[in-house]
């Protein structure tokens, strides 16, 4: 797997949306590729915070789109 595959899956990867085989590809391109696990860490605390602020009922837009921001 390259990083252009690694990245297209990421966000299924963090959903648990892949087969067990793709799973297994991304973790392990991870694990060998530092900046791809960077832009892992930084996409799962998005998801993270934007999951906080869904469970306390605020929209979570705005800070998507700064999150967003920093990250692409
Ligand atoms: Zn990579």
């Amino acid at each position: 797997m390259n990083c252009n595959g690694c990245l297209e899956k990421l966000d299924l990867y963090l959903d648990r949306e892949l087969t067990d085989a793709e799973l297994g590809d991304v973790r392990g391109h991870l694990e060998r590729c530092p900046p791809c696990e960077h832009r892992y860490l930084l996409l799962a605390g998005m998801k993270r915070l934007v999951k906080v602020c869904c469970d306390q009922g605020a929209a979570p837009s705005h800070l998507r789109q700064k999150l967003v921001q920093i990250l692409f």
